[in-house]
């Protein structure tokens, strides 16, 4: 089917006071319409700033150094304050790690949910029987009582699960959700997640999950894409990328039994090594320093993505025989 959005080689770089970080290089990704595509990697990767350009929430100090971000026909990178007007919170919708993110403070649950409906010419008790509806949706307990009570009312779970609720009720077409469990405890994760494959399905959006919670992405998503140094190093359906993992760097991270990371594994496995420094971008392969299967050709040459089966496409050397002889 065709793509929800396409990113087409997007680059983009942070100023610091000790030089440009080239933080995100050339990602190439399509998102699926109507799936869940996971976005996974260890801290520094790369995957939350990808997550922020796709909704036009990067800071002060990133630009978009090259590239696009289409979607139906815009190039999202080139919007219009006035159109990420139209666009985020209606068309594209982003839940965060901490719930307070997106909440405010001195506004009642019932107040902001009510605001997010701004471009629905109905009237105010239709926007509040919807704003109950999606709190019954996220299995908030006596929701009509809820709309008078504030944030910090609520507890962590109750605050995410409003989130979700505001953040599905302008149906958007798309749902970024930037580590949505990971502030929460281990039931209440599995909670939130069934809950977001249930909302996923009915209202038929396509969801962008960034985890470095492998079981999860297991259990939640389609499609998986998998990021070092700013770059996606494979793609895939979730069972082929779990199943034969095309790079070293996810070799590496599935090391252990596939099947217990799927049970057990709350983090990401730890790897030997540190990521590059994104100052000075390395030449050749940016896993080399920590890869088990480096040699020459890795040090002299930037490894395109290569396939490695059917929609499935690994950033590595090893796979160029694969596809040639293919
Ligand atoms: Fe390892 Fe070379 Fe493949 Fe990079 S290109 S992942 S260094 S084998
Ligand atoms: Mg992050």
């Amino acid at each position: 089917s065709d793509p929800l959005l396409t990113v087409e080689r997007l680059s983009v770089d942070f100023d610091t006071p000790r030089g440009t970080i080239h933080a995100l290089r050339d990602i190439d990704l399509e998102v699926p319409k109507g799936r869940i595509l996971g976005l996974v990697g260890e801290s520094g990767c790369g995957k939350s700033t990808l997550a922020y350009s796709l909704i036009g929430l990067l800071s002060g100090n990133a630009r978009i150094a090259g590239g696009a971000i289409r979607m139906t026909g815009t190039d999202l990178t080139r919007a219009t304050a006035r159109q990420w007007r139209d666009l985020r919170g209606q068309r594209i919708s982003m839940i965060f790690q901490d719930p307070m993110t997106s909440l405010n403070p001195v506004g009642s649950v019932g107040r902001q949910m009510t605001d997010i409906q701004y471009r629905d010419r109905i009237p105010a008790s239709e926007k509040r029987r919807r704003a109950v509806e999606m709190l019954e949706k996220v299995q908030i307990p006596d929701p009509e009582s809820k709309l008078d009570v504030y944030p910090h009312q609520l507890s962590g779970g109750m605050r995410q699960r409003v989130c979700i609720a505001m953040a599905l009720l302008t149906r958007p077409e798309l749902l970024i959700a930037d580590e949505p469990t990971t502030a929460l405890d281990a039931t209440l994760e599995v909670q939130i997640v069934r809950l977001l494959q249930d909302l996923q399905r009915e209202i038929g959006c396509s969801v962008i999950f960034v985890s470095h919670h492998l079981g999860t992405v297991a259990e939640l998503c389609d499609e998986v894409a998998v990021m070092y140094a700013g770059e996606v190093v494979e793609t895939g359906a979730v069972r082929d990328v779990f199943r034969t993992p095309a790079h070293p760097y996810t070799q590496a991270l599935f090391e252990c039994d596939p099947a217990r990371i799927r049970e057990a594994t709350r983090h990401l496995p730890t790897i030997p090594g540190t990521l590059p420094d994104l100052r000075q971008v390395p030449e050749g392969c940016c896993f080399k320093a920590r890869c088990p299967r480096a040699w020459d050709l890795c040090a002299a040459k930037h490894p395109p993505l290569y396939a490695a089966g059917a929609g499935h496409h690994g950033r590595c050397h090893l796979l160029a025989e694969a596809e040639a002889s293919a």
